[in-house]
């Protein structure tokens, strides 16, 4: 980077015009001028025209490493070529049949082989319509209301999924749900599986929803053997337990964190890689529970409502196919996670070395970063878990001057890491994450510079 006397908010906003002219149109046409509550970044967001593999290009020409991957659902990296092929050749054939189709069939099929728990499968059109039905479903077969979830979770953006999610954790209701919806849910803190215990005994609970990764994808990860202790005290007490794996499935291994930590749910929530990149998502679960589905002339059978146009449509039938044949190599997963190993050091020795406050953690193939804090445990190494440090910190990530200067400083140095971590994909290269960390360092250096580090 040039010597400059520019802080990195000035420089990102000279030298990515065509995108700051898009952000304030943006504001004519969308609150906030964002499509999704996560894009939403200071100074402005990027506007992006094009990408492939690892690297997107922006309006104004720069070529940025890509760490965001489509929210973490582009394992194989943008536009690969043989997912492009399946759907240029499904656009001939038809994108909407309003009837059953094999590709269809053999997208279920690849699921049903990958993860563990999918006695049976069904389709949505995103990850939060599949939280939402496994939550309808659990209630319709166990004939109780409530959802336990856990602090700092996310389950996407419907009424039943959002109590507990942002801080504070324990807010008395929010904007737009009834309060009716936000009493159904119950949120506790993570690992006190004593208090989960407790409160499953009242018997009022359908199910118990969980990122197996912990909050966020492994923001807020959970001690070594609370899953397993979760899974005994729902078993104990009847009580379905739910993987959220949108973003933990197929990328945690081919199987998702069911088969990384060999532990076996209830249900299932999917999306994201299911789809290949497309919209899309999945419920998956015991046959006995998915009954729940079945058309049945028993008029006490429990049948619960589940249309929707574009559950399974071809597009994402084909993407999601294609996708899921591949990352049953676990190979994929094997790279993306040597990746984010290799990132998430390097990161931690730039900011040891320069005596900079702050950690980079996650597991798998995900990374998070924290800055002007201390953890406990902070190495020139890997760190999964950083220590001394609230799960109020850790769910608060990057906030302010620091999350603004740093997303400016790693713009301008080629990469875009806009949600403050992010996700690798088998496309990224030693070479990319190298440079990565060279950006890192340069950034961390005009930060520490501009006196906020
Ligand atoms: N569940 C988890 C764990 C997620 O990370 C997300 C989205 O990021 C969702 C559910 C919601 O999925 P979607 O954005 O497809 O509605």
């Amino acid at each position: 980077m040039a010597q400059t006397t520019r802080t990195l908010e000035q420089e990102f906003i000279e030298e990515f015009p065509g995108s700051r002219q898009r952000a304030m149109h943006a504001l004519e046409s969308f609150p906030a001028g964002v499509t999704h509550d996560a894009r939403y970044v200071k100074p402005f967001p990027i506007y992006i025209t094009r990408a492939a593999g690892a690297k997107k290009w922006d309006v104004d020409g720069h070529e940025l490493t890509d760490y965001a991957v489509g929210h973490g659902s582009l394992i194989l990296g943008h536009n690969h070529p043989e997912i492009v092929e399946a759907l240029q050749r499904q656009l001939e054939r038809g994108t909407h049949f309003g009837a059953g189709h094999d590709q269809e069939l053999e997208w279920a099929d690849w699921i049903q082989r990958l993860v563990p728990s999918a006695a049976r499968v069904k389709f949505t059109s995103s990850g939060t319509e599949a939280t939402m039905l496994a939550m309808r479903a659990a209630r319709a077969f166990s004939g109780r209301e409530k959802i336990m979830k856990f602090e700092g979770n996310f389950h996407g953006w419907h009424d039943y999924a959002i109590r507990g999610e942002k801080l504070p954790f324990d807010a008395p209701g929010s904007p737009g749900v009834p309060q009716s919806s936000w009493d159904l849910t119950v949120v506790m803190p993570i690992d006190d599986i004593d208090a989960v215990d407790a409160r499953l005994a009242e018997g009022d609970v359908a199910a118990v929803i969980i990122e197996p990764s912990g909050a966020s994808w492994a923001q807020i990860p959970p001690a070594p053997g609370f899953l397993l202790q979760l899974r005994e005290v729902t078993k104990k007490h009847n009580v379905i337990l739910i993987f959220d794996e949108v973003i933990t499935g197929f990328r945690w291994a081919p199987g998702g964190a069911q088969q990384r930590f060999d532990i076996l749910p209830d249900m299932t929530t999917l999306a994201k890689i299911v789809a290949g990149g497309l919209p899309g998502g999945a419920i998956a679960g015991r046959a006995d529970i998915m009954s729940v589905f079945e058309f049945r002339d028993d008029p006490n059978h429990p049948k619960i409502v589940h249309p929707g146009t574009y559950n399974g449509n071809p597009l994402s039938a084909v993407a999601g196919a294609e996708c899921l044949k591949r990352v049953a190599d676990p190979k994929v997963q094997e790279h993306c996670d040597a990746m984010a190993l290799r990132l998430r050091s390097g990161f931690n020795k730039v900011l040891v070395d320069r005596g900079a406050q702050g950690v980079c953690y996650g597991e798998s193939s995900v990374f998070h970063l924290l800055l002007g804090v201390e953890a406990t445990n902070m190495v020139a190494d890997d760190v999964r878990r950083p220590e001394g440090l609230t799960t109020a910190v850790l769910k608060s990530g990057l906030t302010g001057k620091l999350k603004s200067s740093f997303i400016s400083g790693m713009m301008i140095s080629g990469s875009d890491i806009t949600f403050g971590g992010g996700w690798l994909s088998v496309t990224h290269t030693a070479e990319d994450i190298d440079r990565t960390i060279e950006g890192f360092d340069a950034t961390i250096v005009r930060m520490q510079g501009e006196g906020l580090l």
